[in-house]
């Protein structure tokens, strides 16, 4: 319909919007926010985490501005990020790491600078303010349990299933495969297991080689840790003949969504993106007006460098074929005529 299309149209025209620039926004000084988000090809951060985030500065403090940078995947170019904000005279930077130790003497240099920190997504080291994230452990443990659900009376010890972890250098991956091996330890064999980049391309190829040593026709399912993952899986698995089988992800992402309506993905995690956006925001115009952010956080996180950070962490939510009109649609992440559009 014209409305579904207009909405559509719409958001589209934000995620073009990014440009991958520091350089957008103000002039040195003012109540300026720094956001910097770590990758340019999973899809969330310049559909969903920037806008959403940029919107509720703007509703929380009418003359603050963000200036927005993206690492697309380099660590060393968010370290230099973190020097051109601090440069600029930004007052709070909120970072989701690319690297979260690498990023821990940036983040000490921005802090010497009586700039605050707020770690978004990605518990990053060093001395930060706030983390707010979802409960990452629990994001595995839907992840696994969907697996299991999806294999039904095929999930036995002689199951083997592909397990295709993220990227070591963000701590989430790690939390991730922790919660997934909780619940499939035991319960089906992991005959191969492996992390790589968060990158299709990388996904894809760890899948050829699971492929080759497995055997394609004795491959039950497989453990994506996310959306980007998968469709580089899913398009390996279709070009070796293997259909039908379990393949989870994480974001739900428009393709993602897709693919679980077609049938060759079986499971996301939607970890609402608004929330978390706004939580950090929040936190943000707080540090930045010399406000309290104390009721903000609801518990107390230890951090790879050991720093003990306020935080909040948020409860993600499984979606299968069964619960997608009640999460992403609910939500108006998708319209209908968005996900059900012939690619
Ligand atoms: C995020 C995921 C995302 C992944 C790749 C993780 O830290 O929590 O939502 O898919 O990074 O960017």
């Amino acid at each position: 319909t014209a409305v579904s299309l207009a909405l559509s149209v719409a958001a589209c025209g934000k995620a073009g919007d990014d440009n991958d620039s520091a350089d957008s926004g103000s002039s040195k000084g003012g109540k300026t926010i720094g956001l910097l988000l770590p990758d340019s090809v999973t899809e969330r951060y310049a559909k969903f985490d920037r806008p959403f985030f940029e919107d509720k500065v703007e509703e929380l403090c009418s003359d603050c501005k963000v200036e927005y940078a993206n690492a697309a995947g380099d660590a060393s170019k968010q370290a230099q990020q973190v020097t051109t904000m601090i440069t600029k005279g930004v007052k709070v930077i909120v970072i989701s790491a690319q690297d979260s130790a690498a990023i821990k003497s940036s983040i000490q240099a921005a802090v010497d600078k009586g700039i605050k920190v707020v770690a978004y997504d990605r518990l990053a080291q060093g001395p930060v303010s706030a983390y707010v994230s979802f409960d990452n452990v629990k994001v595995g443990e839907l992840q696994g349990q969907a697996l299991l659900d999806a294999l039904g009376d095929k999930a036995t010890k002689k199951s083997k299933v592909v397990m295709i972890n993220g990227d070591d250098a963000d701590p989430n991956a790690g939390q991730f495969k922790e919660g997934a091996h909780k619940v499939l330890d035991g319960k089906v064999d992991i005959a191969y297991e492996q992390s790589g980049l968060w990158k299709d391309t990388v996904a894809s190829q760890k899948m050829s080689a699971a492929i080759t040593q497995i055997g394609a026709k004795k491959i039950a399912g497989v453990y994506a840790a996310n959306d980007g993952m998968a469709g580089g899986i899913a398009t390996t698995l279709k070009g070796a003949g293997i259909s039908g089988i379990p393949l989870t992800g994480q974001d739900a992402e428009l393709a993602g969504i897709q693919r679980i309506v077609a049938g060759t993905q079986s499971s996301t995690v939607y970890k609402a993106f608004k929330p978390e956006a706004d939580a950090a925001a929040q936190l943000a115009v707080n540090l930045l007006e010399g406000k309290d952010i104390k009721d903000l956080a609801t518990e107390t996180l230890t951090s790879g460098s050991g720093d003990k950070v306020p935080s909040q962490l948020l409860t993600p939510v499984s979606v299968t074929k069964a619960n997608i009109n009640d999460t992403v649609i609910k939500d108006k992440l998708y319209t209908v005529a968005d996900i059900c559009t012939a690619e």
